[in-house]
């Protein structure tokens, strides 16, 4: 599966490293910030226009094998060399094909799920915090080349204090620039007892995506206790972003952070990396603040709700 959709998938590199080998894409984001007094920047023979904070972005077709990018920028020209590695082996004719995902199995969680919290106060619900990606995972990059694990880390951070102030008990899965293995990041919430996992992510648009203008906040759920814990976080979060940030309220997804049983789950993709706009927003200390009330609002909201499903 994941094969599948490399394939189509674009990367986002900033400048590519002396060496650096990209697994099989066809498309790469290339970024940078554009030197004081820069006049025209040109990427692969096109021009680009530098956003207002000094930043661009521009999409490269790229081709397996080696790859050549120059990047003129106020007359002078600099080569970019990097390798992409060869277009996966389809698979063989009457090979299994993978298990297709099926929404509507969602039902069946309700009987391994955790009672919802009705009725306790905050001091005894225990919210996991989960900052994504983390260590040589990066995640999305910005288009100053700002990481995403360190803008998901400090949003993370901001929406463990948040809640720590309303009383709520948190563990977070990481709490510096570690990697961890993805399977392993909801093991800490299932086994002590965590009575909902949220994972903050920042996203990038889709290889046919407009990075400088694709914004949205949206979060992602699997199953019905996921959706219950989403629906008021994404309400909460289009609620205080809007009109500057549209939302796509709670969409499907299955995640390994999204799909347990127990655990009520959801990622929230809170703002988009890519666009020049995005970064500014997640970068700013107030915006982050506004952000993570708005999470810890809709995850009062949910603690609260009268029956499952239903918002205060
Ligand atoms: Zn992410």
């Amino acid at each position: 599966m994941t094969a599948l959709l490399n394939m189509a998938a674009a990367v986002t590199i900033a400048f590519p490293a002396a060496n650096q080998k990209l697994p099989f894409v066809e498309k790469a984001y290339m970024i940078g910030a554009a030197p004081r007094g820069t006049q025209a920047i040109e990427v692969a023979g096109r021009k680009v226009v530098p956003y207002r904070t000094g930043a661009w972005a521009c999409l490269v077709d790229v081709a397996e094998g080696t790859n050549t990018v120059a990047i003129t920028c106020g007359g002078e020209t600099t080569n970019h060399v990097f390798a992409v590695a060869n277009r996966p082996e389809p698979p063989l004719p009457g090979a299994p094909k993978p298990p297709e995902k099926v929404w509507s199995k969602l039902e069946f969680c309700k009987d391994v799920a955790r009672a919802h919290p009705r009725g306790k106060r905050p001091g005894e619900i225990t919210i996991a915090v989960d900052a994504g990606h983390g260590g040589t995972d990066t995640g999305a990059l910005s288009p100053h080349g700002l990481f995403e694990k360190n803008a998901n880390l400090l949003q993370a951070v901001a929406l463990r204090d948040e809640l720590v102030s309303r009383g709520y008990k948190v563990m977070m899965t990481r709490e510096d620039d570690v990697a961890l293995v993805l399977g392993e990041r909801p093991r800490e919430a299932h086994e002590k007892g965590a009575d909902a996992f949220v994972s903050i992510h920042h996203n990038a648009p889709a290889a046919n995506g407009d990075a400088a203008l694709t914004r949205y906040s949206a979060v992602y759920s699997w199953n019905k206790i996921g959706e219950e814990l989403s629906a008021p976080i994404a309400a909460r979060l289009a609620g205080a972003l809007a009109p500057e940030l549209p939302s796509k309220g709670v969409l499907h997804a299955n995640f390994a952070v999204t799909r347990s049983p127990e655990v009520p789950s959801c990622l929230v993709e809170v703002d988009f990396m890519t666009s020049p706009a995005g970064e500014e927003a997640i970068f700013n200390h107030a915006r982050r603040l506004e952000v993570a009330i708005a999470i810890a609002d809709g995850i009062d909201d949910w603690a609260n709700a009268a029956s499952p499903g239903q918002e205060k």
